[in-house]
């Protein structure tokens, strides 16, 4: 008979703490994503790719989830000083106060960019708010083309889609068109971007960070000003 309660105080206090976050992050002016995708669908790979051609333009921050290991961590630490792990043991997603523990760590003040990546699921990420200004939902070729059906709760909440590894499309015989228009069916607004993380193939990805993340600084630098 408890348990209903028990679970609706926890995503209560969960986003209780989220909207905490968000508000730390909005007042520092840091343009922070959710990111999420299945495990190995090149994630990681992603940001290494992303810190490698951004990190002259932008301060960037990352915090990485993973059950175990630091293995993600060491990867981007190469590129960038701002990094921290959550090792979550059993836990199959990252939660708010996770990430306000993370930010103690971090140094936000100086950050343009934080991306949090989040474990890898499709499932439960999707429903614990983060703090976040926006949801990016990764999916790669290898998975197979009916993910986005199979996942409709991330591809309405996203605000980008990104499609990964679509150099192996032909190899495992993925249908784009089959993919698009059951993303289109779900969530007609978000953009899907193809891209090939491993090659470097990422400059759709690059751009609407760019662009997002600018014009997120100056909605807030508005703000400010009143
Ligand atoms: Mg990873
Ligand atoms: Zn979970």
């Amino acid at each position: 008979m408890n348990e209903i309660p028990i679970i609706e105080n926890v995503l209560k206090l969960n986003d209780d703490v989220a909207a905490d976050n968000r508000r730390r992050l909005n007042e520092l002016g840091v343009f922070t994503i959710d990111l999420i995708g299945s495990p190995g669908c090149g994630k990681t790979t992603l940001l290494e790719q992303t810190l490698r051609r951004l990190s002259g333009e932008y301060n960037i921050g990352v915090i990485v989830g993973d059950l175990a290991t630091t293995r993600d961590a060491a990867r981007l630490h190469r590129w960038c000083e701002h990094i921290v792990q959550i090792n979550t043991d059993r836990g199959c997603h990252l939660e708010a106060h996770q990430i306000r523990r993370a930010l103690d760590r971090l140094d936000v003040e100086r950050l343009d960019i934080l991306i949090i990546e989040n474990v890898g699921n499709l499932i439960c990420p999707v429903g614990f708010d983060l703090g976040q200004d926006v949801k990016v939902g990764m999916f790669s070729v290898t998975e197979g083309d009916d993910k986005a059906a199979k996942h409709p709760h991330l591809v309405c909440l996203a605000d980008l889609i990104l499609l990964n590894k679509v150099d192996l499309a032909g190899a495992v015989l993925f249908d784009e068109a089959q993919f698009n228009s059951d993303v289109a069916r779900l969530n007609a607004e978000v953009p899907v971007m193809k891209i090939d993380a491993v090659h470097g193939r990422v400059d759709p990805w690059l751009e609407w960070l760019r662009n997002s993340g600018l014009s997120h600084r100056h909605t807030m630098t508005e703000a400010m000003l009143g």
